[in-house]
């Protein structure tokens, strides 16, 4: 179709996992593709979070490709929980062993894409490049990859190095002999502290919330599990598939408000000691009920004053909001740090941090002297980075005023008013609320075959109607609604930026889902407009 090398069938934005993926997907269907990427290299997440202690919270045997059984069968993970350095190893792998690298540009930030009515196609203009035009144009641009960092009165002023988890230096950084600040405790902060502890000479941690961390307990994979697994990954796939977060989590479906209090602790204690995520999945109402909720958070809690020496140290780490109503951390010595002599809890909750000087960060009068600062505060998530591209649609209206609100898609895939425009890991899709590479590869598979049924039938498009756009806003919301998820101050809700307006972005329910995505695919795409073929 294209005609100069500018000119594509498509292009996709971001190489990361998701980008990777559908960038592999097109090229199979024959079209030309290019992927464009702000970084120097290819990871997306794992590119950037280079922090000390970065890992997936996910085991590896799970977060990782299935769309082709012989990578699957011949990578080989070394621990439960992959670290940020084998997780980009293995992205390199994925893209050497597709062919996927020569059709992708680094250090290529798109500087807007715009809808052109008449020919029905995305102009992409690169900061100091060529502009890509293209049919389809795929952001996969990631749901935590837009770095928060708080606007603190004087920051930048501050005298020596400032850095964020999310954007880590690519040579690491080195801390021994310095005093450190690290601001936030959410999962970034979590894994790291410890490390940063062990080598700075005094680290101190500014709190703004407590967060309720479930220790990992790590170790390397057993020969005999990776066989075990392998042996039936595709089925092991498939049940995973299933589950309301895609991943094993072996949930419950029990209601924790049904048997006795000594089961529930039982069932907690054993989920605890098998560690992780999947301490969630203990009940069936654990995330809807808050009576049931707070059996958990008691819990929790004991194990924290057990875990830490002082108990006004404890005290503080204590949370006392709704477990896994904000991303629930994993942890390796966390709390055990506080118990360190080089490290001191600063509790930022009332005040927050008066100002940042250029020796330290002053909190309610007292400064807090320091070499370094440490920036944890996460991400403008889910929508940041979309936002950030300014995707112009039909009659010149921008995402930012359509989504001045809050996003609004159908179906996480698309947003009515922007024509062959997908997203991958939208919001409304159920993305963060999942294993994120089997969400990724669910979303590229569908937004895959819609091209291949769109050019197919020589149609010039896809876009989704605004009744199907409003009812799918409205049942993310409801369904939303019915769980405690929306009870705190969360970034699934957008309250960790200042000013984002506050709406409960993921969607809840892996299983259900998908079967939402193929009905509309069984009925011929029912909920969008098919657009008929230009004469351009
Ligand atoms: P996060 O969960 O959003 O945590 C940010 C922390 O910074 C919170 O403690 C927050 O406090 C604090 N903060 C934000 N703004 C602040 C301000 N102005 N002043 C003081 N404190 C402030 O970010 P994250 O830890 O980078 O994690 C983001 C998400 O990435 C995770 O939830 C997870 O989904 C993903 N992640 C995954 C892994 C993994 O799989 N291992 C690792 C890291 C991250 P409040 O709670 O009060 O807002």
């Amino acid at each position: 179709m294209g005609t100069t090398n500018s000119s594509f069938d498509a292009v996709v934005i971001g190489a990361g996992f998701g980008g990777m993926y559908m960038l592999h997907r097109l090229l199979q269907q024959g079209l030309r593709v290019a992927l464009v990427e702000q970084g120097a290299d290819l990871g997306g997440t794992w590119f950037w979070n280079r922090y000390p202690g970065a890992r997936c919270d996910i085991q590896s045997m799970e977060y990782s490709y299935q769309f082709s059984e012989e990578l699957q069968q011949e990578w080989e993970w070394s621990e439960k929980y992959a670290t940020q350095p084998e997780i980009l190893r293995y992205a390199n792998h994925v893209a050497e062993r597709f062919g996927l690298r020569e059709h992708m540009r680094f250090n290529a930030r798109v500087e807007g894409a715009r809808f052109n009515e008449t020919t029905a196609r995305w102009s992409i203009p690169i900061v100091d490049g060529e502009t890509l035009t293209a049919q389809y144009c795929v952001s996969a641009t990631g749901c935590l990859s837009s770095a928060n960092v708080p606007d603190i009165a004087g920051l930048d002023s501050f005298g020596g190095p400032i850095y964020h988890t999310g954007s880590w230096p690519h040579g690491g950084v080195d801390f021994t002999g310095k005093r450190v600040a690290v601001i936030g405790t959410g999962s970034s902060a979590v894994q790291s502290i410890p490390l940063i502890a062990e080598q700075a000479e005094h680290l101190s941690v500014f709190q703004r919330s407590a967060n309720y961390a479930i220790p990992a307990h790590n170790r390397p994979l057993e020969a005999d599990e990776v066989a075990g697994i392998k042996g039936r990954y595709a089925q092991f796939r498939k049940d995973n598939s299933e589950l309301p977060f895609s991943a094993a989590f072996d949930n419950s479906e029990i209601n924790a408000l049904d048997v006795s209090q000594e089961e529930v602790r039982a069932e907690l204690e054993r989920r605890w000691q098998d560690g992780g995520l999947p301490f969630l999945g203990a009940f069936a109402d654990l995330v809807f009920e808050q009576g049931a909720n707070d059996l958990a958070a008691d819990f929790v809690r004991e194990k924290i004053a057990e875990r830490v020496n002082d108990p006004a140290v404890a005290k503080l780490l204590q949370p006392t909001s709704i477990v896994g109503c904000k991303r629930l951390c994993v942890d390796t010595n966390y709390y055990e740090t506080y118990n360190r002599d080089n490290v001191s809890l600063v509790d930022i909750s009332t005040a927050g941090i008066d100002e940042i000087s250029a020796t330290g960060l002053r909190c309610q009068g007292e400064l807090h002297e320091v070499d370094a600062i440490v920036f944890a505060t996460g991400f403008d998530a889910m929508t940041g980075s979309l936002l950030k591209i300014n995707f112009v649609g039909r009659n010149g209206v921008s995402l930012s005023e359509k989504w001045a609100e809050g996003p609004r898609t159908f179906l996480g895939l698309c947003t009515q008013g922007f024509p062959n425009l997908f997203t991958v890991s939208g919001p409304g899709s159920p993305s963060v609320l999942t294993n994120m590479i089997p969400s990724i590869e669910q979303h590229v598979n569908w937004i895959a075959d819609c091209i291949d049924y769109l050019n197919r039938r020589n149609l010039s498009g896809i876009e989704a109607s605004q009744a199907a756009e409003d009812a799918w806003v409205e049942h993310v919301n409801e369904v939303a609604d019915s769980s405690l998820y929306p009870g705190c101050s969360s970034w699934y809700l957008g309250a960790n930026v200042p000013g984002k307006p506050r709406v409960f972005m993921p969607y809840l329910g892996f299983p259900t889902y998908v079967e939402k995505c193929e009905e509309v695919v069984a009925n011929d795409y029912a909920g969008f407009e098919l657009l008929a073929a230009t004469s351009q």
